[in-house]
This record gives structure tokens, C-alpha cells and sequence, in this order.
């Protein structure tokens, strides 16, 4: 059993170099056909947990989902695992270093950066995250990061990205906050200020890569100088933030903590609010009958208020995640409550990339059943992104992406945190089922 896993590890290397390698002439190694058995199954769906399963996969995609040995086809053998769908965070920051001071964060380049982030998305595809939505980098190191990936150059998620995020001058995404201008004058960032600037920034982050806009839609916690609950634009900017994306495809991801910005945010037609931190009854309606998603991130006030300060965060900002904790973990029992969609999301990448397993016994000490808290990080997940057709199912035609628990995730949410096994794409990239 131990030996035909370990081969298929090294076939599906072998598959990864041989694909990378062929890159350049468009022809994909002869693709492979197994099967994966396990025990029980997850499908990702909302479907009753069943076993035991083989799941057939012809080169990176699932082919089928049986509940009987399919013959003459090799078996990769998971014995008594919990066979889910890779993991999808839809708040991610691959290109971020975590716990840098801000001074050194200014005297460090986009090389370093990039450099952090072939080991940040290491670390997330071997957590289980197969697919993340990164929603804010400078410097395009996140579309270097994406292509590298899909190239078969460095290991990590598929990714959606957002290149710079949009922020009105002095708001979240401003450099220059809390810096003499003279000193940052010429940085390149996300900064647009009224309707033509965000048009055209919009516009910029498209040319340069983004699949996704993500915008500034309040003030935040970890920048200095601004407020959580004041607007980041008004609604006019942000409406046209919303058409410019609509019109060339591209949905809009708002950063709201306050309460006024996250209504008009919605009302304006971002297709999610993060973090959402402010959240009452009244917003949480208008969430929903907007048919906004909501990402909560709530495990990332956690290492930011950690004793000794791990992550070097300035005083003021401690203060701000101090009275933002209890609103997020109120946030998300009423949108809960309210029947909002919710999806999986963490802001890792200001914290430990992998880490954001974390996340998801917050979602079930809150009020959520395991197998809910499991569906925001795969069927939500993938429907947020529009990509429910690819991924976050166990199911004919999507990728084969998938992940397996020694034990069950819906008896101990915590199994999730120690994903033991990660395939994506039909290639095995961690196995320590037998550990
Ligand atoms: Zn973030």
C-alpha cells in the first residue's frame, strides 16, 4: 500500500517536470488514470459524507466518483481517510511577509517579496489549500507568483489575484500614511482618488495581471493613521470601481470593517465584503438581499494580539484589532443568523501562510455545524471565485484536487487543521497518511 502511494508520488513528479519541461512546445505529458480509494468522502456539495469511494482521475481531473472498485486501473490507497475537495481561502496575501517591521518592509524590494512568496504558496498548497484568492500585493509579485505557478515552476494554489488594491489617498492601502510625502512620493500603489482615477486604476491593475479588483471600501486596522469604521470612498467611487471591473469582466472584493462603507459597498455590486467586522442586522439584510458574499477572516486577530507582539505591530494598530475582535466574532453570529452567504477567508499572509487552517474551528465555536464551516472553504468558496465549475468539489470535471484527514472533520472540525494528504491537479504533493 505504502509503496504504490510512494510510486504515484514520483510518477506525479515526474509528470509535474515533464509538463514543465514540454512548456514551450504545448505538449502535456500522456496524461495519467488511477484511482483514489478512501474510506469516506466529502464531496464538497452538501451531500450526506458516503463510503467507501474510488475516484477516478485522468490526468489533472476527476474523471469519476464510485462507490465500487473501478477494474484494472491502479489504486492510490488512503485506507481509512476523509477524502474532501482542496481547501479554497478566499483572503489570501501570497506576497506579503508576515511579522516584518514596517521600516524593514520599506528597505526590502520586490525580489524579496517574491522570494517569500514561492515559500508562502508552498506552504498553503501543503496545508490543503489548492485554490486561493489573493486579494492584494504590490509590485505584481502575486502575477509573477500565479504564472510560476500554473507554468509548473514553483509549487502553490491556483490564484486569482488582485495586484494593487484600490485606496482613496490616506485610506487603508496608502503607503504614504503616517510617512513624510516627500520621502514616498513617487512609490507606485493602489492610491485613486473620485470617479476618473479609480476608472483608470481599475484599468492599470487589469493591464498589469488582475483577475479580481479588490477595493478599500473603509479604513483598516493594520495601516496607520485611519479609522475601521470611516468610509474609504464614497459611493460613487466605488460604483464606478464596480462598472469598470463588471465591464471588463472582472468581479470586486471590498475591505470593510465600518459599517456604512460595507452598505454602500454592497449597494455599489462588489461581489464580497472582507473581514465585514461592523456588521449588524441592518447591514447584514443588506447583504443579503444584495446577494453579497461575506469573508470573515477572523482567526487574524489572534497572532496580531498574540503576547510579545510576534508579528511587530504597531501600538495604535494593536489598539484597533482590540476592539475589532469582539465586533468580527459578532459579525459573524449575525450574518449567520441573517442567512448571508458566507465563504472561507483568512488575511493569510499578515500571519504564517498555512496558519489559516485555523480559521475554520472559529467558524463552528461561533454557531456553524462542521460540515457549514467545510462548505464555505469549498462550494462557497468556489462560487464566490466563479469557478464552481473547476474546483471545491469532489465531482466529474472538476480539477483533481483533493485532500484527506486522517480522521472525520465533521466529528473534530480541528482534523482540517492537519490535512495529512494534498493532491492537486492529479499529482501528489504531500502524503503523511501512515505518520
Ligand atoms: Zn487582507
Amino acid at each position: 500500500m505504502r509503496r504504490t502511494r510512494a510510486l504515484a508520488i514520483v510518477l506525479a513528479l515526474s509528470a509535474a517536470l515533464s509538463r514543465t519541461t514540454s512548456a514551450d512546445t504545448g505538449s502535456p505529458a500522456a496524461p495519467r488514470h488511477f484511482a483514489v480509494h478512501a474510506a469516506h468522502l466529502i464531496d464538497g456539495k452538501g451531500g450526506p459524507p458516503r463510503g467507501p469511494v474510488w475516484v477516478v482521475v485522468s490526468g489533472d481531473t476527476i474523471e469519476s466518483v464510485r462507490a465500487s472498485a473501478p477494474a484494472g486501473l491502479e489504486i492510490m490507497e488512503l485506507g481509512g481517510a476523509t477524502l474532501l475537495p482542496g481547501l479554497i481561502d478566499c483572503h489570501t496575501h501570497v506576497s506579503s511577509r508576515p511579522g516584518v517591521p514596517r521600516l524593514e518592509r520599506f528597505m526590502s524590494g520586490a525580489a524579496r517579496n517574491a522570494i517569500a512568496g514561492v515559500v508562502n504558496c508552498r506552504n498553503d498548497l501543503l496545508a490543503g489549500f489548492t485554490t486561493c484568492r489573493d486579494v492584494g500585493g504590490a509590485e505584481l509579485v502575486d502575477v509573477g507568483l500565479r504564472d510560476a505557478i500554473v507554468a509548473g515552476e514553483i509549487i502553490g494554489p491556483r490564484l486569482q489575484v488582485a495586484t494593487w488594491a484600490l485606496s482613496m489617498t490616506g485610506g487603508h492601502g496608502d503607503p504614504m500614511n503616517g510617512m513624510d510625502y516627500h520621502w514616498c512620493n513617487d512609490l507606485e500603489s493602489g492610491v485613486a482618488d473620485g470617479v476618473d482615477e479609480v476608472r483608470k486604476k481599475v484599468r492599470f491593475d487589469i493591464q498589469q495581471g488582475a483577475d479580481v479588483i479588490k477595493i478599500l471600501a473603509t479604513g483598516g486596522v493594520l495601516s496607520p493613521g485611519d479609522d475601521p469604521r470611516h468610509t474609504g470612498y464614497t459611493f460613487e467611487e466605488m460604483k464606478a470601481a464596480v462598472d469598470e471591473a463588471k465591464r471588463l469582466g472582472r468581479a470586486v472584493a471590498a475591505h470593510c470593517h465600518g459599517k456604512e462603507g460595507m452598505i454602500w459597498a454592497s449597494n455599489a455590486g462588489v461581489r464580497s465584503i472582507e473581514h465585514g467586522s461592523y456588521m449588524d442586522v441592518e447591514a447584514a439584510r443588506v447583504l443579503k438581499k444584495n446577494g453579497t458574499w461575506y469573508v470573515p477572516t477572523l482567526y487574524v486577530v489572534e497572532p496580531i494580539l498574540a503576547p510579545d507582539n510576534p508579528l511587530h505591530i504597531l501600538p495604535e494598530n494593536l489598539a484597533k484589532a482590540r476592539v475589532v475582535r469582539d465586533q468580527m466574532h459578532r459579525a459573524f453570529r449575525t450574518a449567520l443568523h441573517e442567512g448571508v452567504k458566507i465563504a472561507f477567508g483568512t488575511d493569510a499572509g499578515v500571519f504564517p501562510h498555512g496558519d489559516q487552517v485555523r480559521e475554520f474551528p472559529i467558524y463552528v465555536r461561533e454557531g456553524m455545524t462542521p460540515m457549514q464551516a467545510i462548505l464555505t472553504a469549498t462550494r462557497s468558496a468556489a462560487q464566490l471565485m466563479g469557478w464552481e465549475d473547476k474546483v471545491g468539489a469532489v465531482a466529474p470535471g472538476h480539477f483533481a484536487d483533493l485532500v484527506a484527514t486522517a480522521g472525520d472533520p465533521l466529528g473534530n472540525i480541528s482534523e482540517l487543521e492537519h490535512v495529512k494528504w494534498v493532491m492537486k491537479g492529479g499529482v501528489v504533493y504531500k502524503d503523511e497518511l501512515g505518520k
